[in-house]
């Protein structure tokens, strides 16, 4: 990285200096005189109790005045993305708004739906969940702002300067925020075998935003500039709302009327000195470890003089709360985006919710039912997510059976724990190992075991995390073997372009296990649950073809054609027509099914052969064989209307 990369004109324009921070020693864009980068470590938060915006705003609120101001900046606003990554085979969740255009956007097939564009998309994350409730600002559940630009050749939307400008113009004129308290770190971000410059934008001690210009990429002969240049921005909504409001914690500045109604049932009243002061020793120490906690609070209590147990007393029934209201903001989502909680997959995040919000509700010794609170997030959401209100009752149902299953797990508990104790010796622990066995195989929470067996249990701190860590990607893509290149060449995938297409010429770019790589191909791979195109490359047979990340590898017989030959295509095409209509009938059935029982319904798995079809679905129940006929009946109708196909 050099610094050359953030010599914006923007900055010169304006009178920006720019500041090396002796502390982490990064460089940084300002126009008021600062010491340091102003992130902590560097700097605590000096936004509480003052906020450095001159208007209070409420999350929802904070959402319009985001999209609103991009939008009259020539923006078209887009509406969320699902939070479940169905369009994507390497990650469960949508965990970031770039999600939402990779790979499809980023690698050319389609076409951004505005560009420049802004959404406010909704993502949820598991790899902190352990945090969430404890240090004020983590969520499992959390809206990102975003404004993106996708530039190609021929159409140069805009990069550098004028994201900057932008951001810099939000914060200012439309935030009300001094410009001198502004400031620009220069970072460099590298994910996923893009790379390129990006800025921190840090307001009063709290990261707001980060910009990052996508502008090279890894290829085997090296870091190369990209065709498409791609403005990929991250703004926290949570975050920027806290700093608006400069309350003590953002679990305060989102929760909204939730949050009030759980501590009126709880009768937590806590003293905002002992919160603002836990905010900000958990804002400046990094999160890693279990330990980090226990040492934010240790610092808290002798920052306010009290003792740790004395300030336990206060926290921690208020960790509670605010762990039930994340959790039921995230449920809410999934289950409306077609989550149904499971052992599985998706599914496991979802029930997990389920359980620590059950287990936080337990512990406040609160007589209430998690369906109330989720039932309440949707009367917060409703307006601003309208299909909440639409899916509202289903979404109840799904809540309220996980719920009854819980119960029944809490009567076999005992049991289950006594049996495991029974076997240890005098003065040993359980294993952790037993304990996510408890939880993964039975449904118990460890915490709630411990309360069957206080001395022979103690729970990890980071248990979830570690439980969340082993489900977070789908097994397809841990599976990359070994000795392929970390990046892979790339095929232009010419049956996206043109379905009909049966014969081509292509060149021989590349040799990855054993089989032919071309830089263009209209040979489908196995994928989406169909199976792979046959057909013939130079006359020889190809018997299977597969995707690897970016390449097209095709396995033929005999002999490899060598790299750099031209070679000549042809597709069977009556397989691969037979292929398509089971592709199209099998989203005609998961369409028709969702209808009919509801929009958690979703495919769960599917196998696309010549001569027969299978659809797995989401449902929290077997179907019946009315239910079974019923779907039969609507399916064929559909058909028989014959409708046009789009891709
Ligand atoms: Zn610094
Ligand atoms: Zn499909």
């Amino acid at each position: 990285m050099t610094g050359s990369e953030f010599d914006l004109a923007f900055f010169k324009e304006q009178g920006f200096k720019r500041t090396q921070c002796p502390k982490c020693k990064r460089y940084f864009w300002s126009l008021g005189d600062w010491a340091t980068c102003g992130e902590p470590p560097c700097e605590e938060y000096t936004f509480i109790g003052h906020s450095p915006m001159n208007q209070r705003l409420t999350l929802h609120e904070m959402r319009e005045a985001y999209l609103s101001f991009f939008e009259e900046n020539g923006h078209g606003r887009v509406k969320r993305y699902p939070i479940v990554a169905r369009w994507r085979d390497d990650v469960f969740f949508t965990q970031a708004s770039i999600y939402d255009f990779q790979p499809w956007v980023l690698n050319g097939v389609i076409e951004p739906p505005f560009n420049p564009l802004t959404i406010s998309q909704t993502c949820v994350r598991f790899n902190d969940i352990d945090n969430v409730g404890k240090t004020g600002r983590h969520f499992t559940f959390f809206e990102m702002c975003a404004h993106h630009a996708f530039n190609k050749e021929g159409r140069f939307i805009y990069f550098k300067d004028r994201t900057v400008e932008l951001c810099h113009r939000f914060f200012t004129e439309r935030l009300g925020t001094n410009p001198g308290k502004m400031r620009y770190v220069e970072e460099w971000w590298e994910g996923g075998g893009n790379a390129g410059p990006c800025v921190e934008v840090i307001l009063d001690g709290v990261e707001v935003a980060t910009l990052v210009f996508m502008m090279y990429r890894d290829t085997p002969e090296g870091r190369k500039p990209m065709e498409m240049t791609v403005v990929d921005t991250g703004y926290g909504l949570e975050r920027m709302t806290w700093v608006s409001q400069g309350v003590s914690s953002a679990y305060e500045a989102v929760f909204g009327p939730v949050v009030e109604w759980l501590k009126g049932l709880a009768c937590v009243r806590p003293d905002p000195l002992v919160l603002t002061e836990y905010s900000k020793v958990a804002g400046a120490t990094n999160m890693r470890t279990a330990a980090d906690v226990r040492r934010i609070r240790e610092t808290t209590a002798e920052r306010i003089g009290i003792g740790y147990e004395e300030l336990m007393r206060t926290v921690a029934p208020l960790e509670d709360i605010y762990v039930i209201c994340d959790h039921s903001r995230a449920l809410m989502l999934m289950l409306n985006d077609g989550v149904v909680p499971s052992n599985v997959r998706e599914g496991y995040f979802a029930r997990m919710l389920v359980r620590r919000a059950l287990r936080s509700i337990r512990s406040l010794d609160l007589d209430i039912r998690l369906a109330e609170v989720v039932s309440r997030q949707i009367d917060h959401f409703q307006d601003i997510f309208p299909e909440l209100r639409e899916n509202r009752e289903d979404i109840l149902g799904l809540v309220q059976v996980e719920e009854d299953r819980y119960f029944e797990t809490l009567g076999r508990g005992k049991q289950l724990v006594d049996r495991l104790v029974k076997d240890l010796r005098e003065g040993e622990k359980l294993p952790v190992e037993r304990l996510i066995e408890l939880y993964d195989s039975h449904g118990l929470n460890p915490e709630i075991a411990k309360e069957f067996a206080p001395d022979r249990i103690d729970v990890p701190d980071n248990f979830y995390i570690q439980v969340a860590a082993r489900h977070e990607r789908p097994e397809a893509a841990t599976d990359a073997s070994g000795d392929r290149p970390e990046r892979m060449p790339e095929t232009r995938m010419l049956y996206y372009e043109d379905p009909e297409l049966v014969e081509f010429e292509g060149t021989v770019i590349a040799e990855v296990d054993g089989g032919v790589v071309l830089d263009q191909t209209a040979f489908y791979p196995e994928g989406g649950g169909q199976e792979w195109d046959l057909g013939t490359l130079d006359g020889k047979k190809v018997c299977r073809v597969i995707k690897i990340k970016t390449a097209i590898v095709h396995f033929v017989e005999g002999e490899n054609p060598k790299i750099g030959a031209k070679v000549r295509g042809t597709i069977d095409l009556e397989r691969r027509q037979q292929l398509m209509r089971h592709h199209t009938a099998a989203h005609l059935i998961n369409g028709v099914a969702r209808t009919l029982f509801g929009n958690h319904v979703w495919q769960a798995g599917a196998h696309k052969a010549v001569d027969q079809a299978r659809l797995d679905i989401t449902h929290f129940e077997n179907l019946s064989t009315e239910q079974r006929d019923l779907l039969e009946r609507e399916v064929n109708r559909v058909v028989l209307q014959d409708r046009p196909v789009h891709i």
